[in-house]
């Protein structure tokens, strides 16, 4: 949008919203990050010669309408919303967009593909998007000879590994005055700057980048966020751009040293997932976010507010890093969060609500589908084949969290049955309507039907949910 703008004759408006102000503890990292951010770039953009009108009004809405009144009725522009909901109110004040240039997929071409498509698979969209874009690409051939390696990305915790350290970025009096305004002390692992971004981008290619695939999906009590980028936040807000990401990852592989498996794991996140997730958002419509077609009821429980009052290892880790740091990477998110709501049958809406406020990269159009068609599988199976959802097992085999923790993942009854193992299989059993025909859980049902224990996991479910309604699990 402000590629074409003109400081000349174009004011910027920038409105902070008084009435989405922080009301609880764990609301208030995202703001301080989306907060600072802006404040941070209303000075940039003085500092280009830009005349920047930055308002605090009760609503976004009304700071407008103040604004252009104030303006004299000025026209107003502005970039493709990430939202429908922000696409509407911005409609209703006569706004021009101007094309959202966040996504290297234009919405009508996803569009497109979509509608071609009998059944949504990121992998097929992935590997159009590989030969579309020429990347990683040796003629019309994949880099390395395959598109996957998921294999070799499967990696559990090393041990004894030397985790290199986390870059840090300073806080200075615009992050502090923020901070101050809400009550509220930030980590210093997220920057509020593009320099800080930047900068972010580049220690993430230079100590990352060649560690990052073999261990993405793995977990562990030791290090929050192993080989990750922890470029999300930048990318959702616009602090740096999918292509200088690219761009900057494309030239450290051509040096020759990163594994292929690395690069292009890192790739499939950003060419992939990310644009096949907001592309998924805009084609599945405004409705899609109100999907429940599990009929789950379960309010959020404490525990996803309250980390230290689990025994559960792996939900009381994940929890506490998200509530410091308001990231944890995608296995997390999926296989401890999500997987455990769902398991639970939590309210898909409750559990969205709460991801979108405690996650620094949480925007609207990665939330919905990711929450609603991934990890809920709300949506009757309209993202994803079969449901995200496994036993302890899973979360066994990929961490560290089950040493240590009261509960054994190999139990499902008993005292020490660990809950997610428990509830798994009484997941099962709940859907078997649902899900018994689905070719793609054949096994899992041919498994339930020969436990000999129903009716006793049966009681043990009973007293898990029993305990977690309690806030005593
Ligand atoms: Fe989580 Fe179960 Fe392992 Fe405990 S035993 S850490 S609850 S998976």
């Amino acid at each position: 949008m402000l590629a074409t703008a003109d400081p000349h004759t174009d004011v910027v408006l920038l409105v902070e919203s008084v009435r989405k102000r922080p009301q609880r503890s764990h609301q208030k990292l995202r703001w301080h990050f989306y907060v600072s951010a802006a404040r941070h770039f209303a000075l940039e953009l003085r500092e280009m010669g830009f005349e920047v009108i930055y308002e605090h009004a009760p609503t976004i809405h009304e700071g407008i309408l103040a604004t252009q009144a104030q303006l004299g009725g000025a026209e107003l522009w502005c970039t493709e919303p990430s939202s429908f909901g922000q696409m509407k109110s911005m409609q209703k004040l006569g706004a021009q967009f101007v094309t959202n240039d966040f996504f290297l997929t234009p919405r009508a071409l996803f569009g497109q593909w979509a509608t071609g498509q009998k059944s949504y698979v990121m992998e097929s969209f992935y590997r159009s998007q590989r030969v579309r874009l020429g990347i990683l690409m040796d003629g019309s051939k994949p880099e390395g000879g395959q598109w996957n390696f998921d294999k070799e990305n499967r990696l559990p915790p090393p041990k004894n590994y030397d985790w290199p350290p986390y870059l840090e970025h300073e806080l200075d009096e615009i992050d502090l005055q923020v901070a101050n305004e809400i009550g509220f002390m930030p980590t210093k692992i997220w920057a509020t700057t593009r320099t800080g971004a930047r900068a972010q981008l580049r220690y993430f290619v230079d100590h990352h980048l060649v560690h990052f695939g073999p261990l993405e999906d793995a977990m562990t009590a030791e290090n929050w966020a192993l080989h990750h980028s922890l470029l999300s936040p930048y990318l959702n807000i616009g602090l740096l751009h999918v292509s200088e990401v690219l761009d900057a990852v494309l030239a450290r592989h051509a040096e020759g040293d990163i594994p292929i498996a690395s690069t292009e794991g890192f790739v499939r996140q950003l060419i992939g997932w990310r644009e096949y997730v907001n592309g998924m958002y805009w084609h599945l419509g405004a409705d899609y976010k109100n999907s429940n077609s599990l009929g789950a009821t379960r309010e959020l429980p404490a525990l996803f507010t309250e980390p230290g009052k689990t025994d559960m290892r792996c939900v009381g880790s994940v929890v506490q890093d998200v509530a410091e740091r308001g990231w944890v990477h995608h296995i997390p998110r999926l296989m401890v969060l999500s997987n455990f709501a769902l398991l639970a049958g939590v309210n898909p809406q409750h559990f969205l609500r709460w991801m979108q406020e405690s996650f620094i990269d949480a925007t609207e159009w990665v939330m919905v589908p990711n929450v609603i068609g991934m990890g809920m599988h709300a949506d009757g199976g309209l993202m994803m084949t079969k449901p995200y959802v496994s036993g302890g097992a899973y979360i066994s085999k990929m961490s560290d969290y089950c040493k240590g923790c009261k509960y054994n993942p190999k139990l499902r009854t008993g005292e020490t049955a660990c809950p997610f193992t428990t509830l798994y299989w009484n997941f099962l059993e709940r859907h078997e309507d649902a899900f018994a025909q689905n070719h793609r859980m054949k096994q899992q049902y041919f498994g339930l039907k020969r436990l000999s224990d129903r009716s006793e996991l049966q009681v043990r479910a009973e007293e898990v949910i029993r305990a977690l309604d309690a806030g005593a699990l």
